[in-house]
C-alpha cells in the first residue's frame, strides 16, 4: 500500500504527520526509493537569485528588473526532484515547486520547495494548489504550506493525502476554472498517478509535465504553449526503458514535438542544470534549467 493512499487518514484532525508516518511504507514509493545511489549528482544547496526574465515573442530572454504590470510569470522556489537517502533529506533539499500569477491571481503548483513557505506574500494570496502527483518530492511541505494559505483555499490532487482538509481529489479528464486561470490535464508515464497540466491564463499557455517519460500523447498535449516546465531527472539513455522520468534526450524530443517558446527544465536528481541545459541546447535552442527564485514573465 502507497503510504499516501491511507483513505481512513484522509481529512483527519491531526494536520501535521511526522517525518517519521511518512515514511512508514517506503515501498509504496516504488522508482524513487529503487535509485538511490549511483550517478547522483543532485545534493544542490543552491542559493536562491532573484533573477527575472522577460520571454519575448520571438522565444529570446532578456532579463529585466521587476515584473511587469499585467503580465502572466511563472516563478521557480525548487529544483531538486526524486528521493536522496536518507529519508530526512526530503526536509532540507529544495525540490519542485512553483508559483503561476496573472494580475491578483495565484496558483501553486507541488509543494517540494521549502524556499515557498518564506514568500508569504504569495501564499497569502493564492488560490488554489495543484499536486502532480503524491511522491515526497512534490508534497514533503504542503501541511506547513497549507497552514499559510487563505484558510479553505482548495488543494488539488490526483491521490489522497492525509491531514489536509481543503483536499479535492479530481479526474484526468475534468476541466478546471479557478480564477482566471483554465486548466488542463493529461496522465503521464510515471511510477504513480501523475498529471501533466496545461494551463491557460491571460491569452497565455503554459505546460507543466509534474514527473513523466517522454510520450507522444505527452508532446501532443503541450503543443502550443507560450513555456513548458518539464522534469529532466536523468543523464543517461539507458534510464528511458526502465524509468519514468526523462533524460535531456527526451526533454528534446518533447521540445520537438510541442515545439514551444521556452523549454524550462527542473527536477534534476542525476544531471546537474548546467549539464542539461548545455546538453539539450545543442538540438533545441530555446531551453534553460530552472534556478530556485528565478522569475519568468510571459511577452
Ligand atoms: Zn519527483
Ligand atoms: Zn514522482
Amino acid at each position: 500500500m502507497g503510504i499516501m493512499t491511507a483513505g481512513s487518514a484522509l481529512g483527519s484532525p491531526d494536520p501535521k504527520p511526522p517525518l517519521e508516518t511518512l515514511t512508514e511504507g517506503m515501498a509504496g514509493l516504488g522508482d524513487e526509493l529503487e535509485d538511490i545511489s549511483e550517478g547522483l549528482v543532485s545534493i544542490f544547496q543552491e542559493k536562491m537569485v532573484n533573477d527575472i526574465y522577460l520571454l519575448r515573442l520571438d522565444g529570446t530572454l532578456e532579463q529585466i528588473d521587476k515584473v511587469p504590470e499585467g503580465k502572466v510569470h511563472l516563478k521557480t522556489y525548487g529544483i531538486d526532484g526524486g528521493f536522496v537517502p536518507p529519508l530526512k533529506t526530503y526536509l532540507t533539499r529544495n525540490q519542485v515547486g512553483y508559483s503561476l500569477r496573472h494580475n491578483d491571481d495565484v496558483i501553486l503548483l507541488d509543494a517540494g520547495a521549502k524556499t515557498i513557505l518564506k514568500d508569504k506574500e504569495i501564499l497569502e494570496n493564492a488560490d488554489a494548489m495543484l499536486l502532480s502527483h503524491i511522491h515526497l518530492d512534490h508534497i514533503i511541505h504542503i501541511w506547513q504550506i497549507a497552514e499559510n494559505m487563505p484558510a479553505g483555499t482548495p488543494i488539488y490532487s490526483p491521490s489522497r493525502i492525509s491531514g489536509l482538509n481543503n483536499l479535492k481529489i479530481v479526474g484526468p479528464r475534468s476541466h478546471q476554472k479557478i480564477k482566471s486561470f483554465h486548466i488542463e490535464k493529461s496522465l503521464t508515464m510515471h511510477s504513480i498517478v501523475n498529471y501533466a497540466y496545461k494551463i491557460h491564463v491571460g491569452g497565455k499557455t503554459i505546460c507543466y509535465t509534474g514527473d513523466a517519460n517522454y510520450t507522444k500523447g505527452l508532446g501532443n498535449f503541450c503543443k502550443d504553449s507560450d513555456l513548458i516546465l518539464t522534469e529532466c531527472t536523468h543523464n543517461d539513455k539507458n534510464f528511458d526503458l526502465i524509468d519514468s522520468h526523462m533524460s535531456p534526450d527526451e526533454v528534446i524530443k518533447l521540445a520537438y514535438r510541442a515545439q514551444p517558446r521556452l523549454m524550462l527544465m527542473s527536477h534534476f536528481k542525476y544531471v546537474t542544470p548546467e549539464k542539461a541545459e548545455e546538453l539539450v541546447k545543442e538540438e533545441f535552442q530555446n531551453v534553460m534549467s530552472a534556478k530556485p527564485g528565478m522569475t519568468i514573465v510571459i511577452e
